[in-house]
């Protein structure tokens, strides 16, 4: 027979029924992600150049804008818009800037506009100046990398 708890002995946390629900569905949303990443990678490897992928509301991972209509563009890089995928192949843009995620190496400038709380008509005068060295993504924005900015310093940091 198991012994009653002493009263002064904390109670263990028991779940709710609503918070096991949404633990369960928490976890039910990481493993279906995971299985969907597993699934990528393998098609990656079939395709290696990548594959077309429906948007979905998916980010951009270049101009970080989000795809709604139509497809993007799925490869080792990650998912890109059309837009952005086409420039990497033309090599506007480095495509290795599609995983620098924090911006450690370029940042497109309508971000850094939205981070330094500035237009971003303001920054591409700059860039038209030359005060600011920026790699145009055609009908897209301006990457500011970092190495082409030498002096550019903290602002493109974070
Ligand atoms: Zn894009």
């Amino acid at each position: 027979m198991p012994k009653a708890p002493k009263k002064t002995e904390q109670k263990p946390h028991e779940f709710t029924e609503e918070e096991l629900r949404r633990l369960v569905g928490f976890f039910d949303v990481l493993i279906e992600m995971d299985m969907k990443q597993k699934k990528l990678c393998k098609r990656l490897e079939a395709e290696p150049k990548g594959f077309a992928m429906p948007g979905e509301g998916r980010d951009c991972s270049l101009c970080e804008r989000g795809v709604y209509e139509g497809d993007g563009w799925f490869d080792k890089w990650g998912f890109k818009c059309s837009n952005c995928q086409d420039a990497v192949n033309k090599r506007k843009v480095p495509a290795s800037l599609c995983i620098d995620h924090k911006h450690e190496k370029a940042i497109p400038d309508t971000t850094l506009a939205m981070k330094l709380d500035v237009k971003v008509h303001t920054l591409r005068k700059y860039i038209r100046e030359g005060k600011i060295v920026g790699r145009r993504i055609p009908n897209g924005p301006y990457m500011i990398l970092r190495k082409d900015n030498p002096n550019l310093g903290e602002a493109i940091n974070g």
